[in-house]
């Protein structure tokens, strides 16, 4: 292909909007085009990479036994009423309306909808297991979109879902897709580790995330250096927020009393934060002792720690008694206790000192205060251990000091167990004729944010450095002087040798300096530049130079091809 037909819109200048390098990039090097906040046109080059990454997942799932689909993106809202999630999905959730008012939703994730489907077509324990995936747009209405691809609320997810008859069963899909991911992330010729997640109310060592390492990963993980050991964890257990960011974009308000009637259920409390909070108690639970942690939500609204008492009380954990405070990851959730009953007495960790316009009282009727700010409406007089653990403390399994790191949630497996299954009625017979529900997994890929990981742990002060895996072309030819015909028609010739012998290659067969040729190769990043010069019309070498590394070296060019593949 040639340079000058293809649409790669590069920009000299870094665009104001785009704080981390993989947004810049992606925006310079004329990949990606904005549409609206978090939603984004993907131009050829873009298009090209997220293909490969596609191709290589699908490749992986399917040499595991898993079948290709595609189920709708519009989902009616009456599975998601079966699930239960309709009503605790919260605002992350888009919904819409049919011309007869009916209620639907744009997929965010797609457990009901093949749930449903399963519940139809799987009636026999000899249908199982089975592994059904897509790869396509999903749509969650992130509270802050951002990033550019890390985080958007239109992006391309790879979702496999395995039916099992037992938790037997089920490990062994799971240890097929934690394999699989394994394989996906090598072939992408990325740096990542698979760490032991959160895993909500469900408990377990049953979820992993696959991190990318990056500095600007929003995510900490510790991990074990001891090369028998293995052990590697997401420190929060739950999304972390970035240093110097302390995820809220609100100017504090006046402390306010307010009068907060009513003891409220799990799913209110998830609604409201649009985060389980079952997961918020888990991490609870993993930081502190039982009995110790009081807790509290930020927020403008009527929201405060009664609300989580119900949630609580699933863990039998008494909220009225608790000493101590603890610090919830996550924007939208502050921290808490101890609690008086009679006024608000708050203790906090220096890092939750960004916090504003947080909830404080007691566990009882009208003895809130909202708005509340530390520094403000009240000093800590108690910081508190939240042992996270962090660098430097004895790895769990063989006691050396963990390492910690920063990384990227590019893909993560679950466990789910009957959970969706139970919930829509998805059944099958086993031999004896007994009814079961089938035992689920599920198993995410961000398509678009890896390619965005790509670049945020490949690059350069000159622009992208493309793992050749998932390069959008492998090579640059660049006729050093457009106006020199030999120099456009060796070009033209090493161009057809290379496309001939298979490399992806394009051709910079623009009449620009070159100057501005090599800025847009080293910004777009080509593996593989090759330049024509006088030398090459005289000695019939060209000039080949290797992106990652700068080194440059001639070739004859009749071993060009050999050379180059
Ligand atoms: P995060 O913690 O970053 O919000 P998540 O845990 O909500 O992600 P999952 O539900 O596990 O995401 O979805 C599977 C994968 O989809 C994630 O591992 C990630 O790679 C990708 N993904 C999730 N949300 C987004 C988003 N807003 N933009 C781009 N990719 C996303
Ligand atoms: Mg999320
Ligand atoms: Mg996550
Ligand atoms: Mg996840």
């Amino acid at each position: 292909m040639r340079v000058s037909q293809l649409l790669i819109p590069t920009l000299r200048e870094v665009p104001a909007e785009a704080e981390v390098i993989s947004h810049q990039l992606l925006l310079r090097a004329g990949f990606i085009r904005k549409a609206a906040a978090g939603v984004y046109t993907f131009l050829p080059l873009a298009w090209r990479v997220i293909r490969k990454i596609e191709q290589i997942v699908r490749e992986e799932m399917d040499r595991q036994g898993g079948q290709e689909i595609m189920m709708p993106i519009i989902q009616p809202a009456e599975l998601w009423q079966e699930s239960g999630r309709w009503d605790v999905y919260g605002p992350e959730l888009f919904r819409l309306k049919d011309r007869h008012g009916r209620d639907f939703c744009l997929g965010p994730t797609h457990e009901e909808i093949i749930t449903s489907l399963v519940r139809g077509e799987v009636r026999s324990y000899r249908q199982l297991p089975l592994l059904l995936y897509q790869i396509q747009n999903k749509y969650r209405d992130e509270r802050r979109p951002r990033f550019g691809l890390m985080r958007g609320r239109e992006f391309i997810m790879k979702d496999l879902y395995s039916f099992d008859r037992d938790e037997a069963g089920l490990d062994v899909s799971y240890g097929k897709m934690y394999e699989a991911y394994t394989r996906v992330f090598q072939r992408c010729g990325l740096k990542f580790r698979p760490v032991e997640a959160d895993s909500g109310a469900i408990g377990g060592n049953d979820t992993h995330e696959f991190m990318v390492l990056a500095e600007s990963g929003e995510a900490l993980v510790v991990f074990c250096p001891g090369d028998a050991c293995g052990y590697a964890a997401n420190v929060e257990r739950a999304a972390a927020t970035p240093p110097g960011d302390t995820g809220i974009d609100e100017e504090p308000r006046p402390a306010e009393q307010v009068h907060t009637p009513g003891i409220h259920t799990v799913e209110q409390v998830t609604a409201y934060l649009g985060v389980d909070a079952r997961r918020l108690i888990k991490t609870l639970l993993y930081r502190t002792e039982k009995g110790t942690v009081a807790v509290l939500v930020r927020g403008d609204r009527e929201v405060n720690e009664i609300k989580l008492q119900k949630a609580l009380d699933v863990l039998s954990l008494e909220l009225a008694d608790a000493p101590a405070v603890e610090r919830i990851s996550g924007a939208r959730v502050g921290y808490a206790g101890p609690v008086g009953l009679t006024g608000v007495k708050l203790v906090a960790d220096p890092e939750v000192m960004g916090l504003v316009n947080a909830v404080a009282g007691a566990n009882r009727d009208d003895t809130h205060l909202i708005n509340v700010n530390p520094g403000r409406d009240f000093i800590p007089d108690l910081v508190v251990d939240v042992r996270l653990v962090r660098a430097g403390d004895p790895c769990p399994h063989c006691g050396t000091p963990l390492q910690e790191a920063r990384g990227i949630e590019v893909g993560q497996i679950f466990k789910l167990g009957d959970k969706y299954s139970r919930a829509l009625g998805a059944t099958y017979l086993d031999e004896n004729g007994q009814n079961h529900p089938v035992i689920m997994g599920c198993y995410g890929i961000g398509i678009t944010r890896t390619m965005a990981a790509a670049i945020e742990q490949n690059h350069d002060e000159d622009g992208i450095i493309w793992p050749v895996s998932i390069a959008p072309f492998h090579a640059v030819v660049i006729p050093v002087n457009h106006k020199d015909e030999r120099h456009m028609q060796m070009a033209e010739n090493v161009y057809r040798d290379l496309a001939g012998g298979g490399v992806e290659v394009v051709l910079d067969d623009r009449p620009e300096r070159p100057g501005v040729k090599f800025k847009d190769a080293d910004l777009i990043g080509y593996p593989l530049r090759i330049t024509i010069g006088n030398q090459t019309v005289e000695t019939g070498a060209v000039e080949v130079r290797r992106r990652a590394t700068r080194e440059t070296g001639l070739v004859p060019r009749d071993r060009l091809v050999g050379h180059v593949r």
